[in-house]
């Protein structure tokens, strides 16, 4: 009985969360509302102004600024909150929050020119419009329901209450930030694709989003921890390959 009573609120909950993206068609599962994505990232920004150093004045951040509004003027939703801070920090790293709320790392802006950090952001950008952010929160969320379900039916089943902590620690550790979640490998070549086309229809060069995945691989080279840029799946080659398959795609919005 509670059994099946739990597989039709999954059911219901599930049919009401499926929403077909309007700009790549795809289906996603995604339990947050659009209307609450600009709370949402506010919130999360909040959040990472407390213990990160966020810069939001000066010459770094107006150089982020100018091409982040570009960029996201002729993106599929110049209407949200969009902000685009840096954080001081020595890291290859960038993302984006719910509600177009973007931060770009200052080891970027020291090793890109305006083009490729134009990728970076149009990349980023692209993650924001395709609500990657709440997607991936909801299916952290979703998992987390589930592993939560299944401490519970194996701790109702065995004496191993290890076993049964170790499941529920499992979704406690599912539920974390927008930041610190990768995103999925399709999450990844969608913004990768996406994000061409608006830095090509923002007037740079999309040329030049093959060459910021031939630079990021060569700094990677000196080592050290991966951050979530770096670190997602699709490998710097296998990217490098799907531009450059569709670059006549990408060129024939540029308009320099
Ligand atoms: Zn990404």
């Amino acid at each position: 009985m509670a059994r099946t009573v739990i597989a039709v609120v999954s059911l219901l909950l599930l049919s009401a969360c499926l929403a077909e993206n309007s700009v790549t068609g795809r289906s996603q599962f995604i339990m947050i509302p659009p209307s609450q994505d600009a709370a949402l990232g506010l919130e999360a920004l909040n959040e990472v102004k407390k213990t990160a150093p966020v810069v939001t004045e000066g010459r770094m951040a107006a150089r982020v600024q100018r091409i982040g509004q570009r960029i996201a003027a002729i993106s599929d939703k110049p209407e949200l909150p969009w902000e685009f801070i840096v954080i001081d920090e020595p890291v290859l790293n960038a993302w984006a929050l719910p509600g177009g709320k973007v931060a770009i790392y200052r080891k970027m802006l020291d090793n890109l020119d305006d083009n490729q950090l134009a990728a970076v952001m149009g990349h980023e950008v692209a993650h924001a419009v395709l609500r990657h952010g709440a997607e991936q929160m909801s299916r952290a969320q979703a998992q987390n329901l589930a592993i939560i379900g299944l401490g519970v039916l194996v701790s109702s089943q065995t004496e191993d209450q290890e076993t049964a902590q170790m499941a529920v620690g499992l979704g406690a550790l599912a539920a974390q930030g927008f930041v610190a979640l990768p995103h999925s490998r399709k999450m990844e070549l969608e913004a990768d694709h996406i994000g061409t086309i608006y830095m090509a229809k923002a007037g740079y060069d999309p040329r030049h989003a093959v060459s910021l995945w031939q630079t990021m691989s060569r700094l990677k080279e000196g080592g050290g921890a991966q951050p979530t840029f770096l670190s997602t799946h699709p490998s710097d080659d296998k990217r490098i390959g799907r531009l450059e398959a569709r670059m006549d795609e990408y060129l024939s919005y540029y308009r320099p």
